[in-house]
């Protein structure tokens, strides 16, 4: 299954981008963990990126085209692979579309997160990252068993650096301006499926899986 999880910050693209591919075996490639990777790693890439980033703007196509379509070209991706937070522009729509013909994997379904302004900000506000393995925790909604302190592996809780409030609300209209018109790109296509970003984690897998059964994906 190749799927494009599309949606404002805070819908909740990786958290359930993570449910997806333990269930179904997929590989996550998220252009905002590759980029915040690529920053800790002070590589040239990570340099450019870093000033973006910060200001919740978006990062320049190449760099963030060129980083997925290597991932997609060294991987082992036939099982299939989620992609979380890219594309975010029609541009790279049409760079990943190249990219995925000539590898003869075309996406099977764009998952559009439909969410309500509420739930992105309280999301973000409260959103907690492990240090070491990168999971998702919420202060609210996902807590960690220990304040700080990550279930999975003992790391460290962090809050991102564009999780700041006026951030926040530069990235929403960013969103608005440059990303949300990739519902009506894959609309035409006919890949689009809409799903409730509001939902919470369970319950929207139960949606996506019964979206997939009656596609035919699973
Ligand atoms: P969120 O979806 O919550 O905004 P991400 O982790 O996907 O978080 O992205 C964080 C930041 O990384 C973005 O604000 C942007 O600066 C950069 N970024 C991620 N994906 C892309 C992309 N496809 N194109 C350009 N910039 C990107
Ligand atoms: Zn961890």
């Amino acid at each position: 299954m190749r799927l494009v999880l599309l949606g404002p910050p805070g819908a909740g693209k990786g958290t359930q981008a993570g449910v997806l591919c333990k269930n179904y075996s997929l590989m996550h490639l998220s252009t905002g963990d590759l980029l915040r990777e690529a920053v800790k790693n002070n590589t040239p890439e990570g340099v450019q990126a870093n000033s973006y980033m910060d200001k919740g703007e978006l990062v320049p196509d190449e760099i963030v085209a060129g980083m997925i379509t290597e991932k997609l070209k060294k991987e082992d991706v036939n099982a299939g692979f989620i992609l979380d937070g890219f594309p975010r522009t029609k541009n790279q729509a049409e760079i990943l579309e190249a990219a995925l013909n000539e590898l003869r994997l075309p996406l099977d379904m764009v998952v559009y997160f439909d969410t309500s302004e509420e739930t992105i900000l309280k999301r973000l506000t409260g959103r907690r990252i492990c240090r070491a393995c990168g999971k998702i925790f919420h202060i609210t909604n996902i807590p960690p068993k220990k304040e700080g302190v990550c279930d999975a592996c003992g790391g460290e809780l962090y809050q991102r650096n564009d999780d700041k409030e006026e951030t926040i609300k530069n990235r929403i209209e960013v969103y608005n301006k440059q990303t949300s018109n990739l519902i009506d790109y894959y609309q035409q296509k006919k890949i689009l499926n809409k799903a409730s970003g509001d939902l919470g984690v369970d319950e929207l897998f139960a949606v996506l899986k019964n979206t997939f059964e009656r596609s035919g994906l699973i």
